[in-house]
């Protein structure tokens, strides 16, 4: 009888909490997962979906082998084979995809199903070593990125545990209580050490309910109510000029070309929130010891979201919050620089370089793109049908017949459903990965917790071997995901100088300590916060109007995030689809009214596409937005489309961002 054992994992789901587990097991089963106490930060608690993992890691639908189509594309009709069958498939369709219509007609396609460092990126060697086009994997918040890099440089975030000390909390886009439950722990804990906490979203999330106020601005103009702020801070004099003077760039000009016009009243005009509430918030913001703003990712997705990312930057440095302990601005933790990827990632091995493909026009990369045209894609760890922009696009090109589409996955996804050859991948709990995250500074190594289950096999496993098939002989594709981790570990960072190594080799999470004054230590090229840009386009932060500013539709379409399922991960568990019920549309009782809905369901429509929802009339959402909450699978839902139906393949200002929350509908009842 096998005894049963505990190990330490990390949850590796695209979420920035990067929660410690426990993971009891017994034999090659996983009897119970749930919380680390001795984990940095998350302490012991998780979510929902991830307390119950072990439900996910056997669930019944679980892809235990193999297989091969012999039904239609998109049926999910298969006949099981052996890993030989199926790899000399692959690697001989994709020879002669190669030398048929050239190397870049192969397109990986691949996201963040799992966060490891190794098993997500372990497709990219390969694929450069074959000259395959390279996948631009810009679909989350690239946006965000680049308008804080426009005025922080690489400057490090601070710890999250600085809200502690903040007196203003200001939570802005991020609907913490449904995706970083322990940053919402702590604003109820600064909350409760006196401090205020304000959120700012363009609907009554969950979150709200963590707040002293709710400040509900226009979808996309949170630019404009950040350039309002620092309109009232200049003109009342608010701002903390010593700080100005010693360590930013471009201040003066900001203030005197661009924010003049930016008065309460124009930011009203934008934002919808009232003039005097802007007013307030200003106020509020200079007069805090410490005000700490906490940085969603929503609200760059959007035509002009780096650029409100850009603007929301520069209010720390307006009342000089980074020289205040608990002061400051967190958006991710990501850019630390604690691990080099490219390590794994092995760009150097491509012959040459090839054609960039945006990951948010898969549609039109298989329905259009041209010389050479899209004739193989290999999906790993995403679920594109559900999940990408513009879905009947996507749909159309994942059903074209002289499409060769290989599918790793660990359930019958929407996508998997599509695949010439499917193949079974393991979960986290069944390979080696190292793991940092964006929202805290833990690193985790994490060692399998039981075998990999039926014949799945990892990403880097998977990848290593189809090299190995298709002649590809280069020492890196030798080595185990075990190998890998040693050589990330192997390579020196600043960060993780000092680290406790021996509990990082048993596999506990470990904090990173980050150097004293990092917050105010700005690593930019001017070596102060830059206001002001040269290298930038737009050289001084200023208002840029969304795609559908000005859109026909009557209707702005906010896709949100749920408790339940984290994209269109965990849609394999039926108890958790039970819990969260249908998904549905939130509509305003004025709009509701007005369109003459009454439910029980609505059919949101616009050029792109329709998707059905069950009616949730409420006053969560203020009239004019529409918002969708969760992605289903396209198999679990009337109509068998998500709100990705509705969503176009435009990009962002900057970095090619996805623009998600972006688009405009219409409604009508269900007929
Ligand atoms: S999904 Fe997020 S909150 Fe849930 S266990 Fe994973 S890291 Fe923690």
């Amino acid at each position: 009888m096998p005894r049963m054992t505990t190990v330490r994992a990390t949850c590796p789901f695209d979420c920035p909490d990067a929660c410690g587990l426990l993971v009891d097991v017994e034999g090659d089963r996983v009897l119970k997962v749930r919380g680390d106490p001795d984990h940095p930060y998350s302490q012991g608690s998780l979510c929902p979906k991830v307390n119950g993992y072990e439900r996910s890691v056997h669930a019944p639908g679980r892809l235990l082998g193999p297989m091969i189509r012999t039904g239609l594309k998109g049926e999910g009709k298969f006949r099981p084979v052996s890993w030989e069958e199926a790899l000399s498939t692959v690697a001989g369709r994709l020879r002669e995809i190669a030398a048929t219509h050239g190397p870049e007609s192969i397109l990986p396609y691949s996201y963040a199903g799992t966060m490891g460092l190794v098993q997500r990126n372990a497709s990219h060697a390969f694929f450069h070593a074959i000259g395959a086009s390279r996948l631009d994997r810009t679909i989350c918040s690239p946006a965000k990125g680049a308008g804080w890099k426009a005025v922080m440089g690489d400057t490090l975030a601070p710890h999250p545990d600085e809200v502690l000390e903040g007196d203003l909390v200001l939570v802005w886009g991020l609907n913490a209580v449904a995706t970083s439950i322990h940053f919402a722990q702590r604003v109820k804990e600064a909350r409760r050490r006196g401090a205020e906490a304000w959120v700012i979203e363009t609907y009554r999330t969950p979150t709200a309910d963590l707040a002293d106020r709710v400040l509900l601005t226009r979808p996309g103009s949170d630019g404009a109510l950040a350039l309002g702020i620092a309109h009232v801070l200049f003109r009342d004099g608010l701002v903390e000029l010593p700080f100005l003077r010693d360590h930013v760039e471009g201040w003066e000009r900001w203030r005197d070309e661009v924010l003049p016009e930016c008065t309460p009243a124009w930011t009203a005009g934008k934002t919808g929130i009232d003039a005097a509430a802007v007013e307030e918030l200003a106020r509020r913001y200079a007069a805090a010891r410490a005000p700490f703003i906490r940085l969603g990712s929503g609200l760059s997705r959007y035509g002009n979201g780096a650029m409100n990312v850009r603007c929301i930057t520069c209010l720390p440095a307006l009342v000089g919050a980074w020289a205040k302990p608990g002061g400051g601005l967190l958006g991710s933790t990501g850019g630390s620089g604690a691990f080099d990827a490219t390590l794994v990632t092995r760009e150097d091995l491509q012959p040459r370089p090839t054609r960039i493909v945006n990951m948010n026009q898969l549609g039109h990369a298989l329905t259009e793109l041209d010389a050479p045209r899209v004739m193989a894609l290999f999906v790993h760890t995403s679920n594109p049908a559900a999940v990408t922009p513009d879905q009947e696009k996507v749909l159309a090109g994942l059903g074209r017949e002289d499409l060769f589409t290989v599918v790793h996955e660990r359930y019958l996804t929407d996508t998997a459903r599509y695949a010439d050859v499917l193949l079974p991948a393991t979960t986290a709990l069944e390979h080696d990965d190292l793991y940092a995250s964006y929202g805290q500074y833990v690193i985790q190594r994490v060692a399998p917790a039981i075998p990999p289950v039926g014949e799945s096999r990892s990403n880097w496993d998977l990848f290593r071997r189809l090299a190995g098939a298709m002649g590809v002989d280069h020492p890196f594709f030798r080595q185990t995901s075990r190998d890998l981790v040693d050589a990330l570990l192997a390579k020196p960072s600043p960060l993780r100088a000092g680290i406790d190594g021996a509990a990082l080799a048993e596999g506990r999470g470990v904090e990173l300590t980050l150097p004293p004054g990092a917050k105010s230590t700005f690593r930019t090229p001017s070596g102060k916060i830059e206001i002001e840009n040269p290298r930038h386009r737009h050289p001084l932060p200023r208002w840029l109007p969304t795609h559908e500013e000005d859109g026909e539709l009557p209707f702005r379409l906010v896709t949100g995030a749920t408790v339940w399922a984290l994209n269109s991960s965990f849609r394999e568990r039926s108890e958790l689809r039970d819990r969260e019920g249908q998904i549905s549309l939130l509509v305003n009782p004025a709009d509701a009214a007005e369109r003459g809905l009454r439910g029980p369901r609505v059919v949101a429509w616009n050029g792109l596409g329709q998707a059905t929802f069950a009616l949730q009339v409420t006053d969560r959402t203020p009239p004019g937005v529409v918002v969708a909450e969760g992605v289903p699978w396209l198999s679990h839902v009337r109509g068998g489309r998500t709100v990705n139906a509705l969503t176009s393949q435009r990009l962002t200002d900057d970095a090619g961002g996805s623009t998600f929350y972006d688009n405009r509908v219409d409604l009508r009842p269900e007929a």
